[in-house]
């Protein structure tokens, strides 16, 4: 098919040419006296794009899930307590993780489409009067839902019951895209991966601790092996790995993280502010809603759109994928079938999301739904030029 395919899933996301130029090159010996020089100058600057100036970044061979562990295996004692909030498929995947590694997890459900409830998780974190819950999981942005969750509002929960857990948060589709706070809101282990907002392909999971959970990777007694960060930070602090790290995608975030300073990390989330208005105008203009219950959380990176009952989301995907080299994502897990996803992240400007808009018309049309053509686009198209006037 001519043209390039319009790929508008909530990760990978597309590649800006200067980070697939960056790539484009040779290997090289990772232990060349040359190479700390490259390690170096990201693990400096990897911090604040966590919005952290106190916490130290770390760059592994994994992807996003890989952090999930990265974080637990590294601060936690075995078979600790842990309290997740559950609001969609990546939060549940992250306490089904923590299960799987042996630690007891406390949850609080909420439906999906809602955001993380700061108040019961302030009240689970009261009733634990002995401290036995050591951590607390949240996903700051939940791509499943659309739905991006006040992590400001859940440290002041933690600190009104006055507990010390740690905090633990996903930042997978935030990181890179969405305001990051990390300091400022306490976060301890802050997560995310190479794929989505850092534009990159995927291969690396990326994390950043904060002193208070630098001291427990010490004293840890937890076995851990291939995400110890005990050898990764004695390295580290050499300019080298511990074992072979995946060069050409090192030189890919040097770049991706040249382009998100250059533009600037606030025009960035702004950038993403317009876009998450034109594709939530779109819907509302399609007679359709959103996943998400709470207009104030919808989510800047990933829109969830509901599909109304006797209607398939998978044939919208199949069409748009098929007739329009269009890529939509999928609803996951109990939203299979019912919801599908515009992912507006990376390396998206205003056409092209413009673009997706069109196709993700003409594929709802296609599978039979009653819209009206060009009425998504047209609510697009005011949405974004009201933001650049
Ligand atoms: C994509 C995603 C993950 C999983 O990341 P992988 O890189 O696929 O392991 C985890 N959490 C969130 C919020 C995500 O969007």
């Amino acid at each position: 098919m001519a043209g390039r395919n319009h790929l508008f899933v909530p990760g990978p996301t597309n590649v800006p040419e200067a980070v697939q130029n960056a790539m484009h090159r040779n290997m090289e010996d990772h232990r060349s006296p040359d190479f700390p020089k490259l390690v170096r100058g990201l693990l400096a600057d990897l911090p604040a794009i966590f919005g952290s100036t106190k916490g130290q970044g770390f760059i592994f061979a994994a992807s996003g899930s890989g952090m999930w562990e990265a974080s637990l295996v590294n601060t936690l004692e075995p078979g600790s307590r842990v309290l997740v909030a559950r609001k969609g498929q990546f939060s549940q995947l992250f306490g089904d993780a923590a299960q799987r590694l042996g630690y007891q997890v406390d949850a609080i459900d909420v439906p999906w489409g809602m955001p993380t409830p700061p108040g019961e998780l302030e009240a689970a974190l009261r009733a634990d009067a002995a401290h036995a819950i050591k951590a607390v999981l949240v996903v700051h942005n939940e791509t499943a839902t659309g739905v991006t969750s006040d992590i400001g509002a859940v440290r002041t929960a933690i600190d009104a019951a006055g507990h010390p857990a740690l905090l633990f948060v996903d930042g997978v589709s935030s990181v890179g895209s969405l305001a990051c706070r990390m300091d400022d809101w306490g976060v301890d282990a802050f997560i995310s991966g190479s794929q989505k907002g850092l534009m990159l392909p995927p291969g690396l999971g990326v994390l950043c601790l904060s002193p208070r959970a630098l001291e427990r990777v010490g004293t840890s007694t937890a076995p851990r092996a291939y995400f110890d960060l005990r050898p990764m930070i004695a390295s580290n602090a050499t300019g080298y790995f511990p074992y072979t790290p995946a060069v050409g995608l090192l030189h890919g975030l040097r770049a991706s993280l040249d382009l998100l300073k250059a533009e600037g990390l606030p025009n960035v989330a702004a950038r993403h502010h317009r876009l998450g208005n034109a594709t939530r105008a779109a819907v509302t203009a399609w007679g359709l809603k959103t996943c998400c219950q709470v207009p104030s959380a919808a989510s800047d990176t990933v829109t969830t759109i509901m599909v109304p009952d006797g209607l398939d989301a998978i044939k919208v995907i199949e069409h748009a994928y098929r007739n329009y080299n269009l890529s939509l994502g999928g609803g996951l897990a109990r939203l299979a079938g019912k919801a599908y996803r515009i992912g507006h992240l990376g390396d998206v400007n205003e056409l092209m999301l413009v673009g997706a808009i069109a196709g993700a018309e003409m594929a709802m049309r296609d599978a039979g739904f009653a819209l009206t053509a060009g009425a998504g686009v047209a609510a697009a198209e005011e949405s974004l030029r009201a933001a650049r006037t």
